[in-house]
């Protein structure tokens, strides 16, 4: 008689190389066929999935663009905001989306209490007679329209470029004919919102270890001919000290959500620095403890922002990363492979992070 131990020893044997078989990497298995640009994936746990409909505190958006092309436009924007509990918006009008300034205060203007306005630094002539004079001019222009800070002024390496109308190519912000701009803003307690840099991964070689592979293949940055990541945080940092009379608030976390030591540091050593968390909810949300942690740390210096349209579903995945303890969800339309979890920030933390802040820096400041 044969051993029924060894029949199910001998069964449960091939079971296992049959499911291995399946697993396995060989030419023609679905792990070569998969491009990590269509990962899809679909979360299978069950875990809470909490949709945060409206903020749990009013909202000052310090990071948004001019980005209405029509009055309807602007006011459908109003209605999403009152829909999700964002009391106003800062307009940034450097950026690449161009009407001159006049005519975009013009449009804005029927729902002004809904909107703040921003304007650039104008480059046009720097460097020849008459400049900075004109510039400072146009500055104090634009604050008489309504302009009530700078930016976004943004440097990726080869100067200004998001500035308007002049070219603000090879000018950085710590170039020193740049400086009495700058102190002109601090004077006119108008505080300057720069985007430094890009996120580090955009850097490193598109290979294999890129943990940003997903986005860093659209977003990867050349240095070759222009200041490299380092470079740029120096140049930031010496306006910054340079100029302790002006406010200057770093976007996107300054571009060091994977240092936040790093950011901590600069924090502790400019108090006329701040930060907003404007279009890196996945570089932040990835990273989950890390970033609640230093948001809490850091929780008088952080502004709000979003910098990534007008429609409620990007607000609401927003809240969800500040306001929630979920855990483990994918976005896949910010174009990322990662998944996401919450913060559960503390009510005193989110109150200053969605408001109080930018209120202390726009009100106080004056
Ligand atoms: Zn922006």
């Amino acid at each position: 008689m044969r051993n029924p131990l060894l029949i199910v020893l001998v069964s449960a044997s091939v079971a296992l190389v049959s499911c291995n078989a399946s697993r396995s990497n060989e030419a023609g298995s679905p792990a070569d066929k998969i491009f990590l640009k269509d990962f899809n994936p679909i979360v299978v746990n069950n875990i809470p999935v909490t949709h945060v409909e409206r903020a749990k505190f009013d909202i000052i958006d310090m990071h948004a663009h001019d980005y209405a092309a029509n009055i309807e436009e602007v006011e459908q924007w109003t209605k999403v905001m009152d829909q999700v509990g964002v009391l106003n918006t800062a307009v940034m009008h450097c950026s690449w989306i161009g009407r001159p300034f006049e005519e975009y205060v013009e449009l804005y203007a029927p729902f002004k209490d809904h909107f703040k306005f921003w304007c650039c630094f104008d480059y046009t002539g720097i460097g020849e007679e008459g400049w900075p004079e004109n510039a400072i001019a146009t500055l104090e222009r634009c604050k008489e329209m309504g302009a009530i800070g700078v930016g976004e002024l943004g440097d990726k390496g080869e100067g200004d470029t998001y500035a308007r109308p002049g070219d603000g190519h090879n000018i950085h912000i710590d170039d020193p004919r740049v400086k009495p701009l700058i102190e002109k803003a601090g004077e006119l307690k108008m505080p300057i919102s720069i985007h430094i840099a890009e996120p580090y991964w955009m850097y490193l070689p598109m290979d294999e270890t890129n943990d940003g592979l997903v986005n860093a293949v659209t977003w990867h940055v050349d240095t070759t001919n222009c200041y490299g990541y380092n470079k740029l945080m120096e140049s930031f940092e010496n306006a910054v000290r340079e100029n302790p009379g002006t406010i200057f608030i770093a976007c996107h976390y300054l571009n060091m959500t994977h240092d936040l030591p790093r950011l901590g540091a600069l924090l502790d050593k400019y108090p006329n620095m701040y930060f907003d968390i404007s279009a890196r909810v996945a570089e932040s949300a990835h990273t989950p403890r890390a970033t609640r942690e230093f948001l809490i740390k850091y929780q008088d210096r952080v502004l709000f922002g979003t910098d990534n349209g007008m429609e409620a579903p990007m607000y609401q995945t927003i809240f969800r990363v500040l306001e929630t303890n979920d855990e483990h969800f994918y976005c896949p339309e910010l174009g990322y492979h990662w998944a996401l979890s919450g913060f559960n920030l503390p009510d005193e933390v989110l109150k200053k992070l969605y408001h109080d802040n930018a209120e202390r820096i726009l009100t106080e400041y004056k």
